[in-house]
C-alpha cells in the first residue's frame, strides 16, 4: 500500500503558527486516514519551531528553491532569520518521506514550507504569487509528487496510476 505524506496541519493537529489547524474534510482524504495511508508531518514543528511562532514568509516571494540553493532566506514578522530551521524540516520531511517509500504527498497551500503552487511575496500583506515552500522544493527534488489540499481528487488519480 501506498503511504502519503500530509501536511500535520491538514489533519487537525495544531501546528499552525498560529497555534491552530487547518482541518480537511475531504471524503477521500478521511477514507485514506481509515486506510492508515497517510502519514502527518509538519516541517516547521519539527525543524525546531515553537507553536504558535510568528508567520514567516521567504524574502523576496523567491520560492522554495531559491531557499535551498541558498540564495533567500525566510523571515519571521519579528524580523528573526529561520532560513535553518526551515531547511531542517524539509530534511526531516524527506527522511519521513524516504522511511516509508513515500512517492506523493499532500501539502497545505500558501505555506511557505508547505506551498505547492502558491506562497507569499514576503511583504506579510497577504500576496501570493506563484511558487513553491522549502519542503515542497525539496520533496520535488527527489522525486515526490506534491497535490494540495485543494487538488486531492487529482491525487487520487495519482494514487491509482501508482498502483495499478
Ligand atoms: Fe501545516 Fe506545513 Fe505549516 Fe506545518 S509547516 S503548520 S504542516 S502548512
Amino acid at each position: 500500500m501506498e503511504r502519503i505524506l500530509v501536511s500535520a496541519c491538514l489533519m487537525g493537529r495544531r501546528v499552525r503558527y498560529d497555534g491552530g489547524a487547518k482541518t480537511s474534510t475531504d471524503a477521500l482524504l478521511a477514507e485514506w486516514r481509515e486506510e492508515g495511508r497517510l502519514v502527518p508531518f509538519c516541517p516547521e514543528v519539527e525543524g525546531g519551531l515553537p507553536t504558535p511562532r510568528p508567520a514567516a514568509e521567504i524574502e523576496g516571494g523567491a520560492g522554495g528553491a531559491a531557499v535551498l540553493a541558498g540564495a533567500a532566506r525566510v523571515l519571521a514578522t519579528d524580523g528573526q532569520d529561520v532560513t535553518g530551521a526551515f531547511l531542517a524540516g524539509a530534511q526531516a520531511a524527506l527522511a519521513v518521506a524516504g522511511s516509508f517509500d513515500i512517492k506523493m504527498a499532500i501539502l497545505k497551500e500558501g505555506s511557505p514550507s508547505c506551498g505547492a503552487l502558491a506562497i507569499y511575496d514576503g511583504t506579510f500583506r497577504g500576496r501570493r504569487l506563484p511558487g513553491q515552500g522549502v519542503t515542497t522544493s525539496l520533496l520535488e527534488l527527489h522525486g515526490i509528487k506534491v497535490f494540495t489540499e485543494e487538488h486531492i481528487a487529482e491525487a487520487g488519480d495519482y494514487l491509482r496510476a501508482l498502483e495499478a
